[in-house]
């Protein structure tokens, strides 16, 4: 059963557009630490001390929750903004569900390729399931977006090191390589990715694969090799934990990566809590599938 429990884009914090959250990436990439260390001199000084203050009023417009006043807020739930465990603390207040446990901490993967990911870990439990959550920070609409379930009545407790292990596959596994002329081209017959919607309804789906952002036509122009191949399209599994983990390496979290963090809000989702099964309701409707009433 998928989720109610949604991205909506009518959610999301005017504070945190597109536009803004660009210049302070490029701030970042063009202005960063190791710049300012290696050049101490007054060039850098007022772009530097620029670039602090747009920090500093980035962490402090960010959304925060309304019941602890700490935590940045991603979760929209009867009127009130709230961060995950805020929100989890409702739900299992206002459903008798157990409390989740806390999820794993931010991580810094770094894959093959030298890519470097900045992965936040979220703790949800959704009408359907109770679900684990890497995204991905700094890449914008881009970026991986991972997702592992699990039934309201199995251990939550599993799902930290399962998506830890996903996140890990994700970072490690390469699947757009360049081609003799530099173009992209897919590095095998399968490829793993998400549908990410855009911001006009009427416009397609965009791909991202390996965390890149892919317009249709740029997907179709990557697929344009297989012509005349059949395929076979499967929509909605839960991230996959594979042998690629090995080939991507943890870091500990450094300063970069704390700042992307804090200027960075989670991806917001807004739940109901009218829409929760009680344990009740859940035990029945379980015991129902697996012994159906015959006719
Ligand atoms: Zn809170």
């Amino acid at each position: 059963m998928r989720p109610v429990a949604t991205h909506s884009a009518a959610a999301r914090p005017t504070i945190g557009s597109p536009k803004s959250w660009w210049s302070l990436r490029r701030d970042i990439i063009w202005l960063g630490d190791p710049l300012a260390r290696l050049c101490g001199c007054l060039c850098i000084g007022p772009w530097r001390t620029a670039r602090m203050f747009r920090m500093a009023e980035a962490q402090r417009s960010q959304p925060r929750c309304d019941e602890c006043r700490r935590d940045l807020a991603g979760v929209r739930v009867e009127e009130q903004q709230l961060c995950d465990r805020c929100a989890d603390k409702l739900i299992a207040a206002a459903t008798g569900w157990p409390e989740l446990p806390a999820p794993p901490p931010p991580e810094v993967l770094i894959g093959p390729d030298g890519e470097r990911h900045v992965f936040r870990y979220r703790l949800f439990r959704w009408p359907g399931r109770v679900v684990a959550i890497a995204e991905e920070v700094g890449r914008g609409e881009g970026g991986h977006r991972l997702e592992i379930g699990v039934d309201h009545l199995d251990d939550a407790g599993s799902l930290a090191e399962r998506i830890r292990a996903a996140a890990r596959s994700a970072a490690g596994r390469v699947q757009l390589v360049p081609d003799e002329q530099d173009r992209w081209q897919l590095d095998g017959v399968e490829v793993l990715g998400r549908l990410a919607e855009s911001d006009n309804p009427y416009e397609a789906p965009r791909v991202v694969i390996d965390g890149s952002m892919l317009t249709w036509e740029q997907f179709g122009d990557l697929l344009s090799p297989t012509k005349g191949w059949t395929f076979h399209l499967r929509l909605g599994d839960d991230a996959k934990i594979t042998d690629d983990a090995r080939s991507a390496r943890r870091m500990p979290l450094d300063e970069k990566a704390r700042l992307l963090l804090s200027i960075e809000p989670p991806k917001w989702f807004v739940i109901a809590t009218d829409h929760y099964p009680t344990r009740g309701d859940w035990t029945d409707q379980r015991r129902a599938e697996n012994f159906p009433a015959r006719q």
